[in-house]
This record gives structure tokens, C-alpha cells and sequence, in this order.
């Protein structure tokens, strides 16, 4: 492990954060798919690297119930899944970025994965890639703007500048992808929140 990610290791377990460090995402899948227990209800942000995983699938697999957006057939039934997700016993997501001085930043358009990570689960899985890592909170939000909004824009046919520069023009489409931002400097009262942080390039 680089001195960068130790450190960054430190800082997020000094500000109560546990963290799980994995050399690949099979050791870490597996690790999760044994820690959560086949009788908790699952509930899924937007994630790249969790469907890239293929976390969903083998949650309902091994007999999980198991609420992700992702998969409906729906706009009804991406409205009731997005509903029982918020009220799952363990919430499942990624982090847009992770800071060096130990702070997840995440910035969101419908906010249902946002207030996830604030309030209403046991526990709450943040599963990210070392790519996630940047130096402090400047730099989270330069690269959550003119990297992972721009691929999330266009994965999700969104009409925003972005999509078609690869830069944010702080715009005032009603397709806008960042409407808050949240900064978790600790973890939330009553919410065990676990950063599996992962020795590969993952999601966006
Ligand atoms: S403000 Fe608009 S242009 Fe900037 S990242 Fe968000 S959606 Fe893209």
C-alpha cells in the first residue's frame, strides 16, 4: 500500500470511519456478501462500481432482498424501489470522491443516495476504487464535476454541458446531476458507516 492511501486510511479511521482495505473487488465483494446477513434488506445507491461488481445480483442470489433502482422495469417501480431502499437495514454505495484528510464528499441530483448516507440504516457500506482518493476537498470537487459528472450525463442521456465538454459550466439545466453536496467529516449517530476501500481503478 502507497503512503498516500495509508494515510488516507488513518485519517478517515481518526474521524471514525472503519476502514477495510482490499487488494482486488473479488476479495472485497466477498467480504461484503459474508458480513451482510442473508435476513437484512439491502438498499443500493447509484453506483458504477457496485453494478460493475455485480453486488446486486449476488445479494439476491445468496437470498438477500435487495432494492436497487438500477434494475427496474419502471418509473412506478423505480419510485417504490428508491422508497424501500431508504428504509433498508444496510445501505450499499460508493463515495464520488474520498479525501486524503479523511472526508467522503458526494454530490447528487435526486438526493435519495445522499440521505442514505445521513440517516435511517444499521449500517452503511461505502465500496470505492483508489481512484476515489484525492488530496482534499478543492480537489474532490473539481473531480466530481469534470469527471464523474460528465459520465454520468451521458450514461444517463442527461442534456447538460458537461456531457458534450467534459467540463462543468455550472449550469442551469433542468437535467442538472448536482443540485447538493454533501461533506461526511465523521460518521452519522446510529449508523455504523465501513469504507472497503479497493487496490483498483473502479466506477467513475
Ligand atoms: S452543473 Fe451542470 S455542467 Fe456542471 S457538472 Fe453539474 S450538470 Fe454538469
Amino acid at each position: 500500500m502507497d503512503k498516500r492511501i495509508k494515510n488516507t486510511i488513518e485519517n478517515l479511521e481518526r474521524n471514525g470511519f472503519s476502514v477495510e482495505y482490499f487488494e482486488t473487488s473479488k476479495d472485497a465483494k466477498s467480504a461484503l456478501l459474508t458480513d451482510i446477513k442473508k435476513n437484512e434488506t439491502v438498499g443500493f445507491g447509484g453506483s458504477m462500481t457496485l453494478t460493475n461488481m455485480g453486488v446486486y445480483e449476488d445479494l439476491v442470489a445468496q437470498g438477500n432482498t435487495a432494492y436497487y433502482h438500477g434494475r427496474a422495469k419502471s418509473p412506478e417501480e423505480r419510485k417504490n424501489i428508491i422508497k424501500n431502499a431508504a428504509t433498508a437495514d444496510v445501505y450499499l454505495s460508493s463515495s464520488n470522491a474520498i479525501t486524503e484528510d479523511g472526508r467522503l464528499i458526494n454530490i447528487d441530483g435526486a438526493g435519495n443516495r445522499l440521505s442514505s448516507m445521513l440517516f435511517g440504516h444499521k449500517r452503511l457500506y461505502i465500496v470505492a476504487g483508489i481512484n476515489k482518493v484525492v488530496k482534499n476537498y478543492e480537489e474532490a470537487i473539481i473531480r466530481i464535476k469534470n469527471v464523474t459528472c460528465p459520465q454520468n450525463t451521458d450514461r444517463l442521456d442527461c442534456n447538460t454541458p458537461c456531457r458534450n465538454t467534459g467540463k462543468c459550466a455550472n449550469c442551469d439545466s433542468p437535467q442538472r446531476i448536482c443540485n447538493a453536496t454533501l461533506i461526511m467529516e465523521r460518521q452519522m449517530y446510529g449508523a455504523h458507516t465501513i469504507i472497503y476501500l479497493i487496490n483498483e481503478n473502479l466506477g467513475y
